[in-house]
């Protein structure tokens, strides 16, 4: 009988717990795994150094976490098929097990390529789930249901060894010069899974007392939000993970603060998997308006230099640009700053949201397309079927930075401008100016646009827009194909029975 040699293809799921292929792979007579750092991804307009940085650490625990386990852990460099090819010739794997992706156009080409590759060489390629997300789902109807159902599954725990009969080099992993990337002197956050379940067990512990509060502010956010968005994205944590831990955290919690918090928290994760199944279903959202009577809009209106002024944090609106500036420097941003962000590129400034997407694509540690193109187009107003928002800058820095805390943390221009006048600070006279030692159009920009009047134009536009009899007919459309639906769930913490305390083994040894 031949030998049934398995090849696990890591991808976007950086971990040893709950991973299904992993656990798969200890039935074949022998086993070893591969990352394949692909140049279609290195030169993707959306991948940035701060990514790849990211990965190569994670690579780095993965590979001394399966070393243990008795699994080789290749690393290597090129097309994914053509490293395929190779390692095909020199140790004949048998069998090919992998997540399933949902992923940008390139990944998506690559798969089809792969899947030819594999019939062609008669090799059996295996994918499991690991999101809420449905391959070839025919409606929406039910999908929260099929979601729960899949999270509450359970984990894929990896009882006993690998064996690997062969024997390969394993040279040092790749570093961001030798793969010609520039430093990216971004502050990121500690990469790899064990920092990944250190991350998730200090917010259902102690952080996610204040969720629901800390949620909108980029100061309180910073730490009471989860960050777990790197390790979703980079999968150093599963989602079955975190939905599961918090449920026990929720039914367990020591008062009803914590309980409630950790609720709205819960949510968020279904959002996750939401927003990435509309990429599944149209894989052209990452290029087009999901309604396509917007088609037009703004694409011949591009302005490099507001385009500038807003990558550089220099629109001359405070809050703009303490939050770019802040998202620069740490590869992170709360929900409500980022949609700030694309509002200000998208109505105020009038620019395309794929040019902006880009950018905050490559800025965004925790970049996933799906997430990313939904809500790069929901915040500037293309999806046809969500409510038209165009935040204020002003009245956001009032609001969420009403002590001027943030502001003065990243524009240094403006640390001795007094509080009223932080939000806004051309309103300041010229004798004021001189006093807190910041000119305007000379330390600090002028605005770019004048914010009203900015506002009124895109109103105007996008009203007018929305009202066509057109713009109505395919909005019904959009909403059957992607639109949420009541889910009919009870609330988190009633759904599973979690009153138990969980065995270390039903949780999969979650904190070890
Ligand atoms: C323009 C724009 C682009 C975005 N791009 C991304 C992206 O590329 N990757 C990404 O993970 N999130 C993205 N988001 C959603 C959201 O801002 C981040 O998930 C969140 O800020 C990550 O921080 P956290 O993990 O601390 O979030 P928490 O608030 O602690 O939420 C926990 C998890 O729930 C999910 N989640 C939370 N809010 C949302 C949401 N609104 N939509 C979908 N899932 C959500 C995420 O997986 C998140 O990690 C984007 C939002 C906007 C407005």
């Amino acid at each position: 009988m031949t030998a049934r040699r398995v090849l696990v293809w890591f991808k976007r799921d950086l971990r040893v717990h709950d991973h299904a292929p992993l656990v798969a792979a200890l039935a074949h007579d022998d086993a070893l795994a591969l990352f394949v750092i692909e140049p279609e991804w290195l030169h993707s307009p959306e991948c940035d150094g701060s990514h790849v940085d990211f990965v190569l650490a994670c690579l780095t625990e993965l590979r001394a976490a399966l070393a243990v386990r008795g699994m080789p852990l290749l690393v290597r460099v090129g097309s994914a098929v053509q490293v395929l090819t190779q390692l095909h010739n020199e140790v004949a794997f048998t069998h090919l097990l992998s997540h399933e992706e949902t992923g940008p156009g390139w990944s998506y080409g690559r798969d089809l390529q792969v899947v030819a590759w594999c019939k062609a060489s008669r090799i059996a390629w295996q994918e499991f789930t690991q999101t809420g997300v449905v391959r070839r789902l025919r409606s929406r109807s039910g999908w929260a249901q099929r979601w729960q159902a899949r999270m509450d599954a359970p984990l894929h725990l990896l009882d006993g060894k690998f064996v690997a009969a062969v024997t390969l080099d394993q040279p040092a992993l790749p570093t961001l010069s030798s793969l010609g990337l520039m430093p990216h002197g971004k502050k990121l956050q500690p990469p790899g899974e064990k920092a990944a379940r250190q991350t998730l067990k200090s917010f259902l512990q102690v952080r996610g007392y204040d969720y629901r509060k800390a949620l909108s502010s980029p100061l309180s956010a910073e730490e009471g939000c989860s960050r777990l968005s790197p390790h979703l994205a980079f999968g150093t944590l599963s989602m079955r993970t975190v939905h599961q831990a918090t449920e026990v955290a929720i039914g367990s919690a020591p008062d009803r603060a914590l309980a409630y918090s950790l609720r709205g928290f819960a949510g968020r994760l279904r959002w996750h998997c939401h927003f990435m199944q509309k990429l599944e279903d149209e894989p052209n959202i990452e290029f087009h308006n999901f309604a396509r009577v917007c088609d037009g809009l703004r694409e011949n209106d591009f302005n490099d230099h507001y385009f500038s002024a807003w990558c550089e944090g220099r629109t001359g609106y405070p809050m703009v640009d303490a939050c770019m500036r802040s998202l620069i420097a740490t590869g992170w941003l709360n929900f409500r700053m980022r949609a700030m962000l694309v509002s200000f590129a998208s109505y105020h400034l009038w620019l395309h949201w794929r040019q902006t997407g880009l950018f905050l694509a490559r800025q965004f540690l925790d970049y996933e397309p799906g997430i990313h193109w939904s809500q790069m187009q929901m915040q500037s107003g293309t999806t046809g079927i969500n409510t038209l928002r165009m935040y204020s800058p002003t009245k956001q820095a009032q609001d969420q930075d009403p002590e001027g805390l943030f502001i003065r943390r990243w524009i240094p221009e403006l640390a001795r401008v007094p509080l009223p006048y932080l939000a806004a600070p051309w309103k300041m006279d010229e004798s004021l100016q001189h006093m807190a030692g910041c000119m305007i159009g000379v330390d600090y920009p002028r605005p770019v646009v004048d914010d009203k009047a900015a506002i009124k134009a895109a109103k105007d536009r996008m009203y007018g827009l929305r009202q066509t009899q057109e713009a109505r007919e395919e909005a019904g459309a959009v909403q059957a194909r992607h639109g949420s639906r009541k889910s009919g769930l009870p609330p988190s913490g009633q759904r599973r029975k979690v009153e138990e305390p969980p065995t270390p083994r039903a949780q999969g040894d979650l904190f070890a």
